[in-house]
């Protein structure tokens, strides 16, 4: 049984399909697992006359083969790389702020949208994580590096839509209360604009789950070469799987825009911005480009992100610019997979 794979719900199937046995023993094993961080439940009072039964658990539980093999603290976030059982590795981010943490995950082992500023599309695709790769980073999160976790997005390293079923099924496992109970309303999934996974999220209808469209351009001339996806999946039909998007009462897509100096940041870029997301709920976060060890695009300076934050707010949309913190230790928007200097 890999148990991170599964929810509470599940694991009672598996114990009722192995052993005949239900509900009570299943919420106990799960206790222990994701609310105590143990491998066993032999020490649980559930447990104390069913000796046999434990020891039968024990020998069926599996953890995922991963480990913690580097950490990269520069004061403002922790960035852990771990590597994975077929010796791939992976990076989350962890991002304290102002009394919450948020940790940002992984979904693949590198990425095959190839966008153009992004050092993970630069690695291509090397495979897609599993569920119980997913729910490993906040599992080690909080029991390995003993943080408390109360936010996820799906910002770092792949395209979660591009890994549907995983990770729809890996936010089921982390919102599951009776285990690591990270309420789907405290969960962001990104995507660069992935229709048939959009479509398949829609459809899934995961209560609150909170939706990132990465649009960097309004135009598709100028989205296909910055997000090759956008060949695929052109901004009329993202903006159809949008409209058709159950969002929750009072819900906002949050809209991410990398801004790229000189190449998405005029004037006319941010009123063709709000032109496309007219008739939608949004909140737009400009993510000032963070150079990665191929710097083909210039960063914007202050001046010029509050010049364009200006012009889109003048255009009525709600506007927060993203500050840019781990870019000592490459851990930044953007920056995984990338070399440390
Ligand atoms: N694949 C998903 C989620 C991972 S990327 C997506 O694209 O949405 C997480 C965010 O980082 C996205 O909004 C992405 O556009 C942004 N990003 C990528 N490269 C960046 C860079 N070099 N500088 C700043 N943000 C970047
Ligand atoms: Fe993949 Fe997102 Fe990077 Fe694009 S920005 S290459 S979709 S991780």
């Amino acid at each position: 049984m890999n148990i991170l794979s599964l929810t509470c719900k599940d694991l009672a199937a598996e114990l009722d399909r192995l052993h005949g046995k239900g509900h009570y023993h299943a919420r106990a094993l799960y206790r222990d697992v994701f609310k105590l961080g143990r491998r066993t439940c032999a020490e649980s009072p559930e447990f104390a006359d069913a000796p046999t039964l434990a020891a039968q658990l024990a020998a069926d539980l599996r953890f995922p083969d991963c480990r913690i093999s580097a950490q990269h603290d520069d004061g403002s976030v922790l960035k852990f790389i771990t590597t994975l059982a077929d010796g791939e590795t992976i990076e989350s981010v962890l991002i304290p702020d102002k009394g919450r943490t948020t940790l940002c995950v992984s979904s693949q082992v590198g990425c095959r949208m190839g966008c153009k500023f992004c050092v993970t599309g630069q690695m291509g695709l090397r495979r897609h994580l599993q569920v119980e790769e997913i729910v490993w980073q906040l599992y080690a999160a909080r029991f390995v590096l003993k943080r408390p976790v109360n936010n996820i997005v799906f910002m770092g390293m792949g395209e979660p839509l591009d890994n549907v079923e995983p990770v729809i099924q890996a936010v089921r496992v982390m919102a599951d209360q009776r285990g690591l109970n990270l309420a789907c309303s405290h969960m962001t999934v990104s995507t660069a604009g992935h229709v048939d996974g959009l479509r398949r999220l829609a459809a899934e209808r995961l209560p609150n789950l909170r939706l990132a469209v990465s649009i960097h351009a309004a135009n598709d001339a100028l989205r296909n070469q910055l997000v090759p996806l956008n060949v695929r999946y052109p901004l009329a039909r993202l903006k159809d799987a949008l409209l058709a998007f159950p969002l929750p009462r009072r819900g906002v897509f949050f809209i991410e825009y990398v801004q790229l100096a000189g190449v998405n940041d005029s004037p006319e870029h941010a009123e063709a911005l709000a032109r496309y997301l007219a008739g939608l709920p949004v909140r737009v976060n400009v993510i000032p480009y963070n150079g990665g060890s191929s710097r083909l695009f210039v960063t914007p300076d202050r001046a010029r992100v509050d010049q364009f934050c200006d012009a889109l707010v003048a255009q009525g949309l709600f506007v927060r610019r993203r500050h840019p913190r781990g870019r000592n230790v490459m851990a930044a928007c953007g920056q995984l997979g990338g070399v440390i200097a």
